[in-house]
């Protein structure tokens, strides 16, 4: 391999195999969780060739907050989730992109007993898996965040093992790797997938056979799958999210009982809510945050990290924007193969991107020929079932 081969991040913790040598795999969709794949792919020996219908991380990828934090009460979510975050260390740097460590907070207020049990009892959950949680009352809360309001505050679980990434900047690195290890990388090419052989059809009719296709074109992989005669239970919804002026150094925050998030910015904090609880059309949503969300979505901020202006709560806002996540009935993803040579990555409820890392390495290993995760197996529903969908932090059940 010449220099200008060497990929353009060293994996660390990445081992090259021949594992995959003579397969030829095509992966639709350069978000997160499809750049991941194709990267570890190739260094499982596998000829790799990765489409986009536009440009590197077009799709939810470029529009995430980048949250990560192995906080999961169900053991397999925190051991996929604690792999994430160790691997997001491990590819971060000066070359790449930034992990900034922060710890994460949920909280439940006064008055709103049923969150404030389900925190009580994901922390409990968490311990018991070995992850490293907390729970704190509202007085310990303040003297550990000063950040924070805590007044009104029932209780908050507190993990560390946490941080933030931009989303976009992860998923071009991971594109880069990508290539300089071989990854063919075709963008502005919407294509069509078929199964039984497995094949992608090029926008100009052109068949590309492989050996098999994974599609992780996020929202779009209902539609993609269902033209291939295949049905997903799986429904995209829209979010939203806002960047503003201000100084908040830690932590990043999820107010249950507000229904809002909130993180460090370089530019002052991100913050998000604004979901709505139907099936979006990725062809057709609307990208532009409505008229009201932001200026709703700020006061709320303002109570919650009341020290972060000048002491009048006026933050200034500096964009707001919408994108599209992916519910399913059980608000676990669809990961792994619904027919032999075709595999799919979706249904992340808002949480794919801090599980790229870890998700696209355990896909590369299926593709070779090692065991799926069962549990996220894409064919547990039949593809008619009906559920409501439900915001992916939420505490309430479904
Ligand atoms: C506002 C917002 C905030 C979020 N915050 C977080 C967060 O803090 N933490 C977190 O973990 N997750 C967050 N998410 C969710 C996260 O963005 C997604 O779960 C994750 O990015 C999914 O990655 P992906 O690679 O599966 O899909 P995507 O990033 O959507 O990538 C799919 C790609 O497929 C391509 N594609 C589609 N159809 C075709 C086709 N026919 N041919 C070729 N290419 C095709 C698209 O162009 C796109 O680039 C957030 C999402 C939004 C919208």
């Amino acid at each position: 391999m010449s220099d200008a081969d060497e990929p353009a991040l060293s994996a660390g913790a990445d081992t090259f195999t021949d594992r995959g040598a003579g397969l030829e795999i095509a992966v639709v969709g350069a978000g997160a969780v499809g750049v991941t794949a194709a990267y570890d792919l190739a260094c499982e020996g596998v000829d790799v060739t990765l489409y986009d219908r536009g440009g590197v991380a077009s799709g939810a990828s470029g529009r995430a907050a980048g949250i990560c934090y192995d906080a999961f009460a169900d053991g397999l979510d925190a051991e996929i989730a604690g792999d994430a975050i160790e691997r997001f260390r491990a590819l971060s740097g000066d070359e790449t992109f930034s992990f900034v460590e922060c710890p994460y907070v949920w909280l439940a207020r006064e008055g709103d007993p049923e969150r404030a049990d389900a925190i009580r009892d994901q922390v409990r959950r968490m311990q018991d898996n070995g992850i490293v949680a907390l729970e704190m009352d509202g007085d310990a809360l303040a003297e550990r965040f000063p950040a924070l309001r805590t007044d009104d505050v029932a209780v908050a679980g507190i993990a560390g093992a946490a941080g933030y990434v931009d989303p976009g900047e992860y998923t071009a690195s991971l594109a880069a790797a990508a290539t300089g290890t071989g990854v063919a990388l075709e963008t502005e090419t919407p294509v069509d997938v078929r199964s039984e052989p497995a094949r992608v059809i090029r926008p100009d009719g052109e068949v590309h056979a492989v050996d098999a296709v994974l599609v992780a074109a996020g929202a779009r992989t209902k539609g993609l799958l269902a033209d291939a005669g295949i049905p997903l239970t799986v429904k995209p919804y829209r979010v939203q999210a806002l960047v503003a002026t201000g100084d908040l150094a830690e932590p990043m925050c999820y107010d249950a009982t507000g229904g809002f998030y909130l993180r460090p910015h370089a530019t002052g904090l991100l913050a998000g809510d604004g979901t709505e609880d139907r099936e979006a059309d990725p062809a057709a949503y609307d990208r532009e945050a409505d008229p009201t969300f932001a200026a709703d979505l700020l006061e709320r901020v303002a109570h919650r990290v009341p020290g972060v202006t000048d002491g009048d709560h006026e933050y200034g806002l500096e964009r707001a924007w919408a994108g599209l996540c992916t519910a399913t009935p059980d608000r676990d993803p669809l990961v792994g193969a619904v027919r032999d040579d075709l595999y799919v990555a979706t249904g992340f409820q808002g949480h794919g991107f801090m599980r790229a890392p870890a998700v696209g390495q355990r896909l590369a290993k299926e593709l070779v020929g090692g065991s799926g995760i069962d549990a996220f197996d894409p064919t547990r529903f039949d593809g008619d079932e009906a559920f409501p969908v439900v915001e992916g932090m939420s505490l309430d059940p479904n």
